[in-house]
């Protein structure tokens, strides 16, 4: 239950956004909630970090009073207690847990997570991104393809033991990674083993329209098809203006795989260059971001038919996770953007001088 939303069972499958504003920006965040609730959302997530977002977020719950607010909360899980009196929803990545006070053990912060939820009546989603997976488990994983799934099963076992252990019962999981197939594959093997948790679906930075509608909906058909999914998030980049699109493409896949309209194969084939870029959020370093990637895409359109990916991050939260595997990676910094080649970090280039590095590293790839 979040609020007076049902999550799972014979309920509508929801469908939710995330403010891309920054949190401390009240009036740009109101209006943003505004856009994305009359699209029709029925959940509205917002990345808090500090107790100044808290403060923001305080004021911001007046003007919006109705909206089903989720909080996104990274190290800092010990300000579940000062976002709890404004919101219905709050959710934890595993992989963020290990950060902060290392001594604590992970089990001591989800009891100290369960705990406020209890008090304040809140849903808990449990959220395990492949780019941002529990160290502990990506250690345990073998080195081969199946890494990344088997270590986002055992994060996400792990932590369903922990709320098993608390008596917490009011949660949601999401598995979600940039790649259409894994967000498949990993999705049947969960639902397969917990056929009664409810499941939040999403494809992590599928980056810009139209390739980012299409990642989305290669997934969400193949899975919303046989009952698995009970909420959606639909992650594209965009400009803070046209945030209600996330809001339009995911009720309009809900909406044909009702109507037995599919429009994806039913596996999705990566040919050619692929681009993968967060959809942004507050925790985005710097706003050129959104331009950023747009030029990436423009710039790199010579080399469509190479089978590389690049991706491009708004941040240093999921940036170095996210751009692990790409063969090119950036992801944004205050004033320069960090670049990775396969892994290796080749250094910090400013804004006007990333697009040209790119290039010549492109070129030498694709040679
Ligand atoms: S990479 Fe950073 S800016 Fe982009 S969505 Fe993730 S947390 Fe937000």
């Amino acid at each position: 239950m979040v609020g007076d939303l049902i999550i799972g069972s014979e309920s509508h499958i929801s469908v939710q956004s995330m403010c891309a504003t920054r949190t401390q920006d009240v009036e740009a965040t109101i209006r943003q909630i505004r856009l994305i609730e009359e699209a029709g959302a029925d959940i509205i997530r917002i990345a808090i970090d500090s107790k100044k977002d808290v403060e923001a977020l305080a004021q911001i719950r007046k003007s919006v009073p109705k909206a089903r607010l989720v909080i996104d909360l990274q190290e800092n899980y010990r300000l579940i207690t000062l976002v709890a009196p404004y919101v219905q929803k709050v959710r934890y990545n595993p992989g963020h847990l290990h950060h902060h006070e290392k001594s604590t053990p992970v089990k001591d912060k989800v009891r100290f997570l369960t705990d406020t939820a209890k008090e304040f009546n809140l849903a808990l989603r449990i959220g395990v991104n492949f780019g941002s997976l529990d160290p502990s488990k990506k250690n345990e994983a073998k080195k081969d393809e199946a890494e990344h799934t088997d270590a986002a099963l055992a994060s996400v076992r792990e932590h369903i033991g922990y709320m098993d252990d608390f008596g917490f019962k009011n949660f949601v999981v999401s598995l979600k990674s940039s790649d259409p197939n894994e967000v498949i594959d990993i999705n049947k093997a969960f639902a397969e083993e917990f056929s009664e948790i409810p499941i939040h679906l999403g494809v992590t930075e599928a980056g810009m329209l139209p390739m980012g509608e299409i990642k989305t909906r290669v997934a969400f058909e193949n899975l919303l098809a046989i009952g698995i999914g009970d909420t959606v998030r639909v992650s594209l980049t965009l400009p803070n203006t046209e945030k209600n699109k996330e809001i339009e493409v995911g009720k309009k896949i809900i909406e044909d795989v009702y109507a037995g309209r599919f429009r994806s194969v039913p596996r999705f084939v990566q040919e050619g260059l692929n681009i993968i870029s967060c959809p942004s959020c507050s925790r985005v370093e710097n706003e050129a971001f959104v331009e950023l990637a747009k030029k990436v895409k423009e710039v790199t359109s010579q080399y469509a038919d190479k089978n590389l990916t690049v991706a491009v991050m708004g941040c240093r939260v999921n940036g170095p996770g996210e751009t692990d595997d790409a063969d090119l990676g950036l992801w944004c910094a205050p004033n320069h953007v960090n670049l990775k080649k396969r892994g290796e970090l080749l250094g910090a280039f400013s804004y006007e001088e990333i697009v040209p590095k790119l290039l010549t590293e492109l070129e030498s790839l694709a040679k």
